[in-house]
């Protein structure tokens, strides 16, 4: 692992093997390389800054010693922080509420929100052994209603019944009634999304919440997003307040450096992950897989 990132530190750093201890200079050497590794895999400019930053003060001055080449002493600072940064711990959806707990799903369009939904409602339910009920309040396209329905049918889980003419918030709160009188333990709400961040989105994901109160506000995002990622994730966390997100297209080749900027500004854990399209392609998040993918 780290093949990449290793050999280049190893190339500046192991001549001080046996030399005491690493110097500033030695260390700004070695920056350059991690900074590197972390703009390839897509980390956000500003996060790389206060990444390196950390991982810096606990380089400079640390001992070198016979048995370890600096360059691997290195590595393993930066991927204990990468690791810690991410969240070191798993972080379980919280269901710990008077039911039906709501659980509201927000993210761009094409991020998976609509996925993740069957996806969760199927672990939820086959695992958790939950009643779940799902509910569409995506207006705008209704493809993406009928999408929900179907995968519901497919999973044999309930969904709200599709009424024309409601608006998103009245949607929720016409879920929540339905999750009492049903019996339901959690109702999930699929939100609409747009193609990039808009006033619209944001106005309406905050009106939502209001008339659901939902107990998790989960931002679920595509692990391939670049740059953007920083944005996406503050927006949605000031206007809405998120308790979590959920990271997609794991599977893909991308290199997650979303996953450190999302957690870096937000402060809120990556909860779950998408590993693939199917409705069983969920897992809890494992911070060392991506750890390991970011630094190459
Ligand atoms: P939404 O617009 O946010 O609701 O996005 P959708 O749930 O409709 O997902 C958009 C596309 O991404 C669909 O083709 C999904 O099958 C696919 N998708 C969602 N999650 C994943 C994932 O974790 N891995 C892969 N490979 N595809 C995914």
């Amino acid at each position: 692992m780290f093949d990449n990132l290793s050999e280049k530190l190893g190339g500046i750093l192991d001549r001080l093997t046996g030399r005491g201890s690493l110097s500033e200079a030695d260390v700004d050497a070695a920056m350059r390389e991690i900074r590197r590794a972390l703009l390839e895999a897509d980390v956000a400019l500003e996060v790389v800054r206060s990444f390196t930053d950390k991982v810096r003060e606990q380089a400079v001055g640390a001992t070198v010693v016979k048995s370890v080449k600096p360059g691997q002493m290195v590595v393993k600072i930066v991927n204990d922080e990468l690791i810690a940064m991410l969240g070191s711990d798993s972080q379980a959806i919280d269901l710990n509420a008077v039911a039906p707990v709501p659980i509201m799903m927000v993210g761009l369009q094409g991020s998976g929100k609509t996925t993740t939904t069957a996806k969760l409602a199927r672990r939820m339910t086959s695992r958790d052994k939950r009643k779940v009920l799902m509910a569409s309040l995506d207006v705008y396209r209704p493809a993406a209603m009928e999408q929900l329905a179907v995968l519901g049918r497919d999973l044999s889980i309930d969904t709200l019944p599709i009424v024309a003419g409601q608006k998103p918030p009245d949607i929720a709160r016409r879920a929540m009634e339905a999750g009492r009188l049903g019996g339901y333990d959690v109702v999930l709400l699929d939100t609409a999304g747009r193609t990039t961040l808009d006033e619209d989105m944001m106005t309406e994901a905050a009106e939502i919440k209001a008339a659901a109160n939902p107990h998790e506000v989960l931002l679920v995002a595509d692990s391939l997003t670049g740059q953007d990622a920083v944005n996406l994730a503050r927006a949605f966390d000031e206007r809405v307040g998120l308790t979590g997100i959920v990271l997609t297209r794991i599977d893909g080749d991308g290199r997650g450096g979303a996953a450190l900027s999302m957690r870096a500004v937000t402060g809120k854990p990556i909860k779950l992950m998408g590993t693939g399209e199917k409705t069983d392609a969920l897992e809890d998040f494992h911070p060392s897989r991506i750890a390991g993918r970011i630094l190459g």
